[in-house]
């Protein structure tokens, strides 16, 4: 049986990256992936996911994003598909919420560009959103949104022209660690790595349900609904990347209309919906799901409230404090898991492939992964 360096489990957004990224580096790589390549059943799917510089959720998380901006637009050029698309950001809330202090302190931080916007001004710019009057905006020019579809293939494309070996529908049964090296059984055939990287996504709490890893799917609805007047004002132009949040109606994100009809937006649920099991039928998008949405796109962007076009469903991969999980398993000198992303891991991915091939290769990486380690959760195996 030949030994592969390393051996890469799912090959959807973080896997891509990371069998592109050690080929790359000329490490022997195989990728694994159950579905096809890429797929609309997990979580990179829907044409565009938004990348914010400005992150709220954390100082750790900015050097990350502005290495993967990087990252993303080398992989545009190499490819020639451009993948990162700078229409600017918004991050609208009230000014004592967590969001708005919490962006404004990263910008501040990192010396991200960014202008503070009230209600009015936001309103005058960008005349397709109208927050409440008491809101506030941290623009930031600097961010947009990349094209998952598009970023996965250019990954894999050139993984391939690097000399990995990835496969499409075969799913990872199980592994064992056999003295230096990992045997990975399939629903196909077996293979020896001499490492191993859990990049499941929302199938990583089950795939390594014996090393107890915290992560359960959330199904979640993406919507695109027709403007009913004003078209050009959702167009990249005229319309940044948003993320509003709004006391009593809740948080939610969007998009300028790119790639699929529509004026595009999502809730992120402050309690998260009960997890599912990512293997059961899934429950298609129904009246509700849209009612849910458009009871915002009626208060915040009242010009798209015309009739829906399209709604998805796609998974949100939650760890219990929402941050990622980048690290070794626990008592395994060559298992590593990246997952967790809960739900705003894309615009990470091109930079997490260049950090995991470091630690693959030499033990380490530029990071500060302190916050994503497991063992904030307690897990000892
Ligand atoms: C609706 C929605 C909106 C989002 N919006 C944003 C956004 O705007 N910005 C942002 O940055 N992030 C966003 N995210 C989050 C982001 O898309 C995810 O964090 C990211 O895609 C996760 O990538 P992943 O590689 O972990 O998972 P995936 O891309 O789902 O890849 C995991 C892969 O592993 C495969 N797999 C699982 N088990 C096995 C097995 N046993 N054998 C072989 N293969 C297996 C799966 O089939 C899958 O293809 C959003 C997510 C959703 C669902």
């Amino acid at each position: 049986m030949e030994t592969y360096d390393l051996a890469v489990i799912g090959v959807g957004g973080m896997g891509s990256a990371i069998v592109a990224h050690a080929a790359a580096r000329k490490l022997r790589v195989l990728g694994l992936e159950q579905f096809s390549i890429p797929n609309i059943r997990g979580s990179s799917h829907g044409a565009t996911r938004i990348l914010r510089l400005g992150l709220h959720e954390g100082p750790t998380y900015v050097p990350l994003v502005l290495r993967a901006v990087e990252l993303w637009k080398q992989l545009g050029e190499k490819t020639g598909t451009r993948i990162f698309h700078n229409c600017g950001g918004l991050d609208v809330a009230m000014p004592d919420s967590r969001i708005f202090k919490g962006s404004k302190a990263a910008c501040e931080k990192f010396g991200v560009a960014r202008e503070i916007l009230d209600a009015a001004e936001t309103h005058r710019r960008f005349p397709a959103i109208k927050p409440a009057t008491d809101m506030l905006a941290v623009y930031q020019p600097g961010s947009g949104f990349v094209l998952p579809e598009l970023a996965i293939t250019a990954h894999v494309n050139l993984a391939l022209e690097n000399g990995a070996e990835i496969h499409g529908h075969e799913r990872v049964l199980g592994w064992k660690s056999n003295g230096d090296k990992y045997l990975i059984r399939t629903d196909r055939s077996a293979y020896e790595a001499k490492q191993i990287i859990f990049s499941a996504g929302a199938w990583i709490g089950k795939l390594l349900a014996e090393q107890k890893i915290p992560v359960v799917p959330e199904r979640t609805v993406l919507g695109w609904f027709s403007p009913k007047c004003n078209l050009a004002n959702f167009k990249p132009d005229r319309l940044p990347i948003w993320i509003v949040d709004v006391p009593e109606i809740g948080h939610f994100y969007g998009f300028p209309i790119f790639g699929i009809p529509g004026f595009k937006l999502g809730r992120l649920r402050e309690i998260p919906s009960p997890a599912i099991d990512p293997d059961l039928p899934r429950q298609e998008p129904d009246l509700a799901d849209e009612a849910d949405l458009r009871s915002f796109v009626e208060n915040v962007f009242p010009d798209a409230n015309g009739p829906v076009l399209s709604m998805e469903t796609c998974f949100f991969e939650n760890s219990p404090d929402r941050a990622p999980i980048i690290d070794r398993l626990p008592g395994e000198q060559g298992a590593w898991i990246v997952g967790g992303f809960s739900g705003h891991g894309f615009k990470y991915c091109s930079a997490v492939g260049e950090l995991m091939t470091d630690l693959v290769m030499n033990g380490s990486q530029r990071f500060d992964l302190s916050p994503f380690q497991l063992s904030r959760f307690g897990t000892t195996v």
